[in-house]
C-alpha cells in the first residue's frame, strides 16, 4: 500500500473537506475522481480502505453502490423462522419487548402482527 496523503484542512463528521467558490466540496471525492478522470453517478459514494480520516490519497478509496451499503446492513438482520413469527403473533407482549427477545427491529414485530391481523379479519 502506498502512503497515506494526508489532508490539513477542514473536517466534517470524519471527511476532509474545502471551500471552493464559496461551497464546501467533499476532498475524497474530488480527488478520486480527478486521478480516475469519472464523475460518481447518484448511487455510488467513496469510502476509505485506510481507515485513517484525514487520508486523501485516491489509492484508499474505492467506490461502493449505495444498494450495496443497504444490502449489507439488511444482512446483518437475522431472520425469523416461521415458528418464531408464530410465536411473535400468539403473544401477548408489547412489540418492544418481543423487539428485544428476538433481537430485530420494533417495525419486523409490528409487519409480522400487523400483516397477521389483516389476513385473518378479511376471511
Ligand atoms: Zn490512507
Amino acid at each position: 500500500m502506498t502512503d497515506h496523503i494526508i489532508h490539513n484542512g477542514h473536517m466534517n463528521n470524519g471527511r476532509p473537506y474545502e471551500v471552493i467558490d464559496g461551497k464546501r466540496v467533499n476532498v475524497r471525492k474530488r480527488v478520486y475522481c480527478e486521478y480516475h478522470n469519472i464523475t460518481l453517478k447518484p448511487d455510488e459514494r467513496i469510502i476509505l480502505t485506510c481507515k485513517v480520516p484525514r487520508c486523501i490519497n485516491p489509492l484508499h478509496m474505492e467506490i461502493i453502490k449505495v444498494n450495496d451499503l443497504l444490502n449489507k446492513v439488511r444482512r446483518v438482520i437475522p431472520m425469523l423462522s416461521e415458528y418464531q413469527r408464530e410465536i411473535i403473533f400468539l403473544s401477548d407482549k408489547t412489540d418492544k419487548e418481543l423487539a428485544e427477545e428476538f433481537n430485530v427491529p420494533k417495525s419486523t414485530i409490528n409487519r409480522i402482527r400487523t400483516r397477521r391481523t389483516r389476513a385473518c379479519s378479511s376471511n
